[in-house]
Parts: C-alpha cells; sequence; structure tokens
C-alpha cells in the first residue's frame, strides 16, 4: 500500500466544460489527457488531492481592475467572444474563476504544511492576462492571483514566478513589471506570439531588476534551457531569494507541440523541475506550487506532466 506524499494535485471535472469550440487548440482534451497519464502512473495513489473551489471577485481583483472583472461577466453571459483566441460562454466566467480557485486552493495546502507542492491541472489558463484584457487563451492572471494571494493571506513578502511555458507570460509581466516584491522569469521562444520578453524588459520604478527575460530562437533544446537555469534562473532567484515559488508551467516548449519549435523533451521538463525545486529548497522551504498554462500535443503534454509531477513527488519526500 503506498501512503499519500508531499505533493498536491488540483483538478476539477469541471474544467472540461470550457468549450472553445472546434478546431481550438485549447481545448478540453488537454486535461483530460493529462489526467489519464497521471491516473494511469505509480504517481497517482502518492497524491494528495486538492478540490479547486472558486476564486471570488475579491481575490481575482488582487490583480484585474474591477471594469475588467465586470467585463468578462457580462461577455460570458452574452456569449460574446472576449477577443479573436478567447471564445467564451455562460459557463466561462465560473470555470475560469475554478482554474484561479485551483491553484489558490494548492497554495492553501502548501501553506497550511499539508503538502510541500502541488501540481494545479487548470484551463483556462492565466499568464497572458493583463489587469485590463484577456489575451492567448487566458482570462484570469491564476499565478499572478496566486503570488497576490499568498502576500495578503499569509504574510508572505517575496515570490518568485517561474514562467517557461514556451509563450513569453507578457500578462504577469504587466501585472508584477513595477513591484519589487514578486520575481518574474520567463524564458521563451522569440520570436513567437506575443512579441513581448526582450531580455532589457527587466522592470520599471521599484520593480528594477525584479523581471528576468531570456528570449530563445527556435531550435533550442533542453541543454540550452538547462545552461540557462543554471547560470542566469539560479543566481538571480538565490539572489532575490523567494519564500514562494509558483511556475507557470507550460509544456509548449516540447518538441511535438503544434504552435512552437523549441526541442525540449518530456525529460528535459523534468530537469527543469528539479532546478527549481533546489532552488526553493534553499530559500522557500521547498514550497512550490505549478499551475499548467499551455502545451498542445496531447502525447507531448501528457507525458511531460508526468515527468514534471514525478519530479515535484519524488523532490518533496526529501526536504524535511
Ligand atoms: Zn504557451
Amino acid at each position: 500500500m503506498t501512503s499519500v506524499g508531499k505533493t498536491g494535485f488540483a483538478y476539477h471535472p469541471d474544467y472540461v466544460n470550457h468549450d472553445t469550440g472546434p478546431g481550438h487548440p485549447e481545448r478540453p482534451d488537454r486535461v483530460c489527457a493529462a489526467l489519464q497519464a497521471l491516473q494511469a502512473s505509480e504517481l497517482w495513489p502518492k497524491l494528495y488531492q486538492i478540490e479547486p473551489t472558486c476564486a471570488t471577485v475579491e481575490q481575482l481583483s488582487y490583480v484585474h481592475t474591477s471594469d475588467y472583472i465586470t467585463h468578462v461577466q457580462q461577455c460570458c453571459e452574452q456569449e460574446t467572444n472576449l477577443d479573436y483566441d478567447t471564445p467564451v460562454a455562460k459557463e466561462t466566467f465560473d470555470i475560469a474563476r475554478l482554474s484561479t480557485g485551483g491553484v489558490l486552493r494548492a497554495a492553501d495546502a502548501v501553506m497550511e504544511g499539508t503538502i510541500r507542492n502541488a501540481f494545479a491541472l487548470v484551463r483556462p489558463p492565466g499568464h497572458h492576462a493583463t489587469p485590463i484584457r484577456s489575451m492567448g487563451f487566458c482570462l484570469f492572471n491564476n499565478v499572478a492571483i496566486a503570488a497576490r494571494y499568498l502576500q495578503h493571506n499569509y504574510g508572505i513578502d517575496k515570490v518568485a514566478v517561474v514562467d517557461w511555458d514556451v509563450h513569453h507570460g507578457n500578462g504577469t509581466q504587466d501585472i508584477l513589471y513595477a513591484d519589487p516584491s514578486i520575481f518574474f522569469f520567463s524564458i521563451h521562444q522569440s520570436p513567437l506570439y506575443p512579441g513581448t520578453g526582450a531580455a532589457n524588459e527587466t522592470g520599471s520604478g521599484d520593480g528594477i531588476g525584479t523581471t528576468l527575460n531570456v528570449p530563445m530562437s527556435a531550435g533550442n533544446d533542453a541543454d540550452a534551457y538547462i545552461e540557462v537555469f543554471e547560470t542566469t534562473l539560479r543566481p538571480a532567484l538565490l539572489n532575490f531569494a523567494p519564500e514562494f515559488v509558483i511556475i507557470s508551467a507550460g509544456f509548449d516548449a516540447h518538441h511535438l507541440d503544434p504552435l512552437a519549435a523549441i526541442n525540449l523533451t518530456a525529460d528535459g521538463f523534468a530537469r527543469l523541475t528539479d532546478i527549481v525545486v533546489e532552488i526553493s529548497a534553499e530559500t522557500a522551504d521547498g514550497k512550490i506550487i505549478s499551475a499548467l498554462e499551455g502545451g498542445y500535443s496531447l502525447r507531448a503534454l501528457s507525458e511531460s506532466v508526468v515527468a514534471h509531477v514525478e519530479r515535484l513527488i519524488k523532490n518533496a519526500s526529501r526536504i524535511k
């Protein structure tokens, strides 16, 4: 008999009810495939199950304007798409809040000490959503809301967001650009949607130096990513010394992904996970929550999620 370990897993069956229509890459099958892969693996009985609840409007307002939140709610009620990439239906407003809430409940479980780290298999994703605008399949910025939630509710001072989705996390950057208390790191393919994330975008005002962008040209592989994580991310984060680390875990830098051209493998994501866990063990007592962003090849997504969660479990059990 396997005992439940120190890694949590947040998922809600309603995530599949966000219907983006035929041919849309951000489709319900994504979370189904990843869930089935986890359930079929030896990892499943070791995961502590976390039940998502809807984020409140107040929690959304940690990063979004009330006008924007109202706009999203009205567009959903009227079934008017938010933008060209981001279709919505009546139920989408609640499902998007449930997506954010999956990440917040994972944060709660880590802060309560029930678990050490967690993976939130959520959709819709969030990292392109700005304070005032949906973009790129994203309605509410799950990770930025979670970072501010940790500060508001648990007295955490410094949080780091590590975004390895193949697209630049422009929304997260916008929200945090002038905020010196939350470090934002993004490694992404460039040029690629949404076009931001140049190396000289390093923050503004008090936040100068707490945004770190590493654009990568198409064709780069895991070794190149590891090099960046070891020589750029590790020293920067150890210097910043976050008390909590949040991963914007997109898996679209996988070589099979149809939307990009970076050549990571599932093992590459496992190695990136190891490095982030090592850093968090040094500065944040191993506290990590990881939230799904992109990843549009079902096979690549499933294999990468299993590899990622396997390392979260392995490392969580090592930290005393
Ligand atoms: Zn992406």
